[in-house]
């Protein structure tokens, strides 16, 4: 290990005992040290006079009660995590994406996000180019963006995959395993999109870990600009920390992807579920899988997200 490498690993400590006592505010300036990336978490506010509700939410809906940026922030920044890329909350924002942009500008260089987009739209492809300049260049989708028709089917959906892949956008697909070869299609007629598979595609999410979700899965690995999220550990297989019946899949998954086409995330505030806490997501890539190397770890904790959703250049 070197001793650069050395030091990232283990500045986290000291990172938790400054910022435990530190309430966030905007003109904070981003810690210095590179820290960690959480490639996931949602936010919503209480200021649903800036932010409506949409689908008929109403502030009762809200659960938890409220998840601001200045909440995410104090709670990720004691475990050494910097920065953040924030995933639309479709079902109470709908596709209206300005509470992550705002953030974004709030605090420079922290925060980067996968918006929401309405694939029914004709604009779809011009709305996607405003957002990227706004700072938020990967899209979450869904199976069915109308509600029955496939992505293979679907022209609105089929431009948002050519347009990414033309502007150096990411696509990120909310899926089940049974949507897996629905993606793995799309990846071949989109060769240079970018994409980014949510949450291992939900394999073990009613508890149980297929081999053959796994097989399908690591067989998306063979087009290139393919990733897959390990995160969300709260809601596969056991559903309880310290998630140790997970290493196996993840075992799989690094052995299809490697380390530099997989990315940790907590899936925030849904990882504060019963049980579970932030520190027993990440101390599942940091501390409890001994296959992973120090070099791996970087990879998982920050250098894959930094590359595909903040543009940076990374080496190995
Ligand atoms: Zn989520």
């Amino acid at each position: 290990m070197s001793q650069t490498r050395r030091e990232f690993m283990g500045t986290v400590s000291t990172a938790a005992a400054v910022c435990l006592t530190t309430k966030v505010d905007a003109n904070d300036d981003p810690p210095s040290d590179p820290g960690y990336i959480d490639a996931h978490s949602h936010i919503w506010t209480r200021d649903i006079e800036a932010y409506p509700l949409a689908n008929g939410n109403t502030l009762d809906d809200l659960k938890p009660p409220s998840f601001t940026t200045e909440e995410l922030l104090e709670l990720v920044r004691p475990h050494g995590v910097t920065r953040i890329v924030l995933i639309q909350h479709r079902p109470y924002h709908g596709v209206d994406n300005s509470y992550m942009l705002d953030s974004i500008k709030k605090y420079p260089g922290v925060f980067t996000a996968v918006a929401c987009v309405d694939a029914t739209k004709s604009d779809v492809t011009s709305e996607m180019s405003r957002l990227q300049k706004e700072g938020a260049g990967a899209f979450r989708i869904t199976p069915s963006e109308d509600g029955t028709t496939p992505w293979t089917e679907s022209k609105g959906v089929r431009s948002m995959w050519q347009h990414a892949g033309e502007h150096g956008m990411t696509i990120c697909p909310l899926i089940n395993p049974e949507h897996l070869p629905m993606a793995d299609k799309m990846c071949e007629e989109y060769p240079d999109t970018p994409v980014v598979i949510d949450h291992f595609s939900r394999i073990g999410g009613d508890g149980v870990i297929r081999e053959t979700d796994l097989k399908t899965l690591a067989g998306l690995a063979r087009h290139k600009h393919t990733h897959v999220k390990v995160s969300a550990f709260y809601a596969f297989g056991k559903k309880q920390p310290p998630y140790d019946d997970l290493i196996s899949m993840i075992r799989r998954l690094y052995d299809a992807y490697g380390p530099e086409r997989l990315m940790w995330a907590s899936d925030l505030p849904y990882q504060l579920n019963g049980d579970n806490t932030y520190g027993d997501s990440l101390a599942l890539i940091r501390e409890r899988i001994d296959f992973l190397s120090p070099a791996d770890k970087e990879w998982l904790l920050r250098k894959t997200a930094a590359r595909v959703y903040f543009g940076e250049s990374v080496s190995a």
